[in-house]
């Protein structure tokens, strides 16, 4: 730290993102990226938009705003686009979170949320998951704090359905709740249809993961369009061009490629579910993710030691240490072919183990 870095920051633990190696030598399934490219379309449009780079980017996004409103079925005021749902869930934080109405997430979800409740300044409480990881509605309710639910959770991939969600939302009617749904196309239920029914939801969604375009950084949120309106004065506040041309027009051709993208969504599925069971039946215990990845432990090795022996063997994923869940390691899914490397490299392992 410089003796010039702002008092305010003092004790700031950055958020640590999963490790991106420069050298693809590994197998990577740490960071729940899509195994398949982005769509056609997405990457022509994005090689065209390179053309213009000397303008600006529209600040409004809107032949983005105008498609994905039509996908969504809801109103365009009823749209924010942002570099990521990273950007819009700082957003969040600043624009719902304060002293008097702090932060509230369950104690294992993404790790991201205590970073942005830091750099903002703003409290937060953690309410611990169930036994078995699964998050207990009805622990949200009449909480009237600012409530960050991800849906499906991370890392446990555990999903709500849509009625407990509305429970909530419907819970805390003098606070925001915000839906966190980076993982939602792989099984789960979306709060969207809820937001013309409630002025206090906020969903955030991803085109990081379904939508193969994690590199491209592209994220958004819809709500009430008065929600909608203050995330935007904090967004033309600190950066109006936060969505880049190419990434722009990449979202537009991803948009028009709905085929492509429910094809992708339904193989990662099947890959999923697939390889859920030859884990089992390799002895380990797994959560039902609804998610691109898998939470799993197994009986006979600790999750940091496994982490270990999957990184030697060329093979990355993703362990946490958090005091519940470092026997864990969490796994993306990937390809059959990444998985089926994946399951020979576990079985070796288990049997050295022996
Ligand atoms: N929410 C959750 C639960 C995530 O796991 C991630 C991915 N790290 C994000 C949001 C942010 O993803 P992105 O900024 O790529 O949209």
């Amino acid at each position: 730290m410089s003796r010039f870095f702002s008092a305010k920051y003092d004790g700031l633990e950055p958020y640590v993102p999963g490790e991106q190696p420069r050298k693809s030598q590994f197998i990577k399934l740490n960071t729940n990226e899509s195994p398949f490219p982005a769509a056609p379309e997405a990457m022509r449009m994005a090689q065209e938009a390179v053309a213009d780079l000397q303008l600006y980017s529209d600040p409004e996004c809107r032949i983005l705003t105008e498609m994905a409103a039509r996908k969504l079925d809801v109103a365009e005021d009823q749209l924010i686009f942002t570099n990521g749902s990273d950007e819009i869930l700082n957003y969040a934080f600043m624009a719902f979170c304060d002293g008097g109405r702090t932060a509230v997430f369950p104690d294992i979800t993404y790790g991201f949320y205590k970073v942005f409740a830091a750099v903002n300044g703003v409290p937060y409480r953690e309410i611990p998951l169930r036994e078995d990881l699964s998050v207990n509605a009805d622990d949200f309710i009449g909480l009237n704090q600012t409530v960050f639910i991800a849906n499906p959770n991370a890392p446990t991939g555990l999903a709500l359905g849509r009625d407990d969600i509305e429970r909530i939302v419907r819970g805390n009617p003098n606070s925001v709740v915000v839906v966190d749904e980076a993982y939602v196309d792989f099984g789960g239920e979306s709060a969207v249809p809820l937001i013309e029914k409630y002025e206090n939801l906020l969903v955030t969604q991803t085109f990081s993961k379904s939508r193969s375009m994690a590199g491209a950084r592209l994220g958004l949120g819809i709500g009430n369009a008065d929600l909608i309106r203050d995330l935007n004065t904090l967004r033309f506040s600190t950066n109006p061009y936060n969505v880049n041309r190419m990434t722009m027009a990449a979202g537009v051709g991803a948009l028009k490629e709905e085929e492509y993208f429910a094809r992708n969504c339904r193989l990662i599925c099947q890959t999923r579910d697939w390889a859920a069971e030859q884990l089992r039946s390799l002895g380990f215990e797994l959560t039902d993710s609804k998610a691109n990845f898998l939470f799993v432990r197994h009986p006979s090795i600790g999750g940091a030691a496994l982490y270990q022996r999957l990184r030697d063997s060329g093979i990355l994923v993703r362990h946490f240490e958090g005091e519940r869940i470092r026997d864990y390691n969490r796994i993306t899914v990937g390809s059959r072919g990444q998985m089926m490397a994946l399951l020979a490299a576990l079985k070796r392992i288990l049997e050295e183990e022996k």
